[in-house]
């Protein structure tokens, strides 16, 4: 079959926040990028959030039928990848990131790796903390989160200090006096002088061309069947998502060495929908604005604990406006067993190699998530009625969405990590990995702020390179 081709002086595999954070830099340093994504444009924006269409009260419910309607197994199957019942992801410009809750908590210094220069990820967690807008004090003026607030601190105990139970900052601003959610298409936004990165949906990313260590571009089939796609660049980004872009290296016979696939992370997430408490609702005006307060993670605590409202349909008699989630998510300690394995010549549906997925808890994991749901217990009980459908409940693997760690960066080449610090393959010149698949270090903050961090740094080191 005869091949298309385009040139790039980069081509990235995925446009959610890993991908958009490294091709957005990219094109304001007025690089050629293209950027390819599996699934199409959607929410009539490249890449823009499935809650931006309807920022009003109303439209809750209308970003939660984008939620229940864009969140899928991978490849778009009807059933979970083996090991993973929990797992879905979003193929759409902006991945899953087009759909996420905004929720930006800073990571506690004991959730970045330790043999990283503190102040290099400050600089860089400041650096991600402008391009996605976030914002410490946007959740906290309404009138049910100052009572959820005062109500979570009255049962949670005494956390360090600057990680006290406190609103959760959230990646959002006011347009035209409008709150607009932060996604891939405020990180792909260019200001003069920059370059657009051109955005190619509805292709899937096959294989990366390499040839004496240097990648050389990728191959891109159209989901319509058409000619495949060959796109040659200088560097290769992959920003597949945590599976997908440890199947993309195996697709391509890299050999990135035994880490690769290994040392996942998930969160264990405990989540429970409340009805809030009469006197949380008393007299709260129709326009109360969003809440979400956060209990943080810290070496002393090492899981964190979220009171928002997750977009999703309110239980049956309910109003969604009336309800909150309690959601828990917990660290889990870091094992090389822990990983995904590729199935010997079956390939899924995105012609990627099959992938089966093991997670044990150690004993550790186990007793953290114990003390966590009951953290998460008594947080219920004292914003909600936990008499009237209040069920605490602990998710299937992956049912956090946050999974990490399939090509974690490490500090050298000796098989325990698959990148270095700035997100390039210890096997390949020219050759990065981008998103949720580099982190492997323990935590349980949400990971997208950090991960977009780290996806500026891999774009300084590449503007090094070019
Ligand atoms: C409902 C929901 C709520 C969430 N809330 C939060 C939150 O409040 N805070 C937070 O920090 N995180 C949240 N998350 C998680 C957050 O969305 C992820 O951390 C983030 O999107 C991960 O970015 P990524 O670039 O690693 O992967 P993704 O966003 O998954 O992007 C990967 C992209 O690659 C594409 N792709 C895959 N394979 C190929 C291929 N072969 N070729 C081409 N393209 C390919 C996919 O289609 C996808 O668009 C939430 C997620 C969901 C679904």
């Amino acid at each position: 079959m005869s091949k298309q081709s385009l040139q790039a002086d980069v081509v990235v595999v995925g446009s959610g926040a890993g991908g958009a954070a490294v091709a957005g830099r990219l094109g304001r340093a007025g690089k050629r990028v293209i950027v390819v994504e599996a699934g199409p444009l959607r929410f009539g924006t490249q890449g823009g959030h499935a809650r931006n269409l309807d920022v009003s009260e109303a439209g809750m419910l209308a970003y939660a039928n984008e939620v229940m309607k864009e969140w899928v197994f991978p490849c778009g199957s009807s059933v979970p990848v083996q090991g993973l019942p929990g797992f879905l992801v979003s193929h759409g410009a902006g991945g899953s990131f087009s759909l996420w809750c905004s929720n930006a908590p800073a990571p506690d210094i004991s959730e970045l790796p330790a043999w990283m220069d503190p102040a290099d990820w400050a600089d860089y967690l400041g650096q991600a903390a402008q391009v996605m807008h976030i914002d410490p004090d946007i959740a906290k003026d309404g009138v049910r989160a100052e009572r959820i607030l005062a109500a979570t601190r009255a049962v949670v105990g005494e956390l360090p200090a600057g990680r006290e139970v406190q609103p959760m900052p959230i990646a959002a601003r006011r347009v035209d006096g409008r709150l607009k959610y932060t996604s891939s298409d405020d990180l792909l936004a260019q200001a003069e002088g920059g370059v657009a990165p051109l955005l190619i949906v509805e292709h899937i990313v096959q294989q990366v061309l390499h040839r004496n260590g240097r990648a050389s571009g990728v191959v891109a089939v159209p989901r319509d069947g058409g000619e495949p796609l060959v796109i040659e660049a200088s560097a290769v980004v992959i920003a597949s998502g945590t599976l997908a872009s440890a199947q993309l290296i195996q697709a391509s016979a890299i050999d990135a060495g035994p880490a690769l696939g290994g040392n996942l992370l998930d969160h264990p997430i405990i989540s429970t929908r409340v009805l809030l408490r009469p006197e949380i609702l008393a007299g709260v005006p129709a326009d109360d604005p969003v809440f979400s307060i956060w209990v943080p993670h810290s070496a002393a605590h090492p899981w964190q604990t979220e009171v928002f409202r997750f977009p999703q349909t309110p239980p049956a008699g309910t109003r969604d406006e009336d309800g909150a989630d309690v959601t828990t998510f917990v660290a889990m300690d870091e094992n090389p067993d822990n990983r995904l394995f590729f199935e010997p010549g079956v390939k899924d549906a995105f012609g990627l190699p099959q992938v089966r997925v093991q997670l044990r808890h150690s004993a550790a994991d186990s007793h953290r998530i114990s003390l966590a749901m009951a953290e998460n217990y008594r947080v219920c009980a004292a914003v909600g009625d936990t008499l009237r459908g209040a069920g605490v409940m602990l998710y299937g693997a992956g049912g956090s969405a946050h999974l990490m760690g399939s090509c974690r960066m490490g500090p050298k080449d000796d098989g325990s990590s698959v990148v270095n610090a700035a997100g390039q393959l210890w096997a390949m010149d020219n050759l990065y990995v981008a998103g949720n698949a580099v982190l492997g270090t323990s935590n349980s903050s949400n990971p997208t702020f950090t991960l977009v961090a780290a996806a500026l740094r891999t774009a300084d080191r590449i503007l090094t390179t070019l």
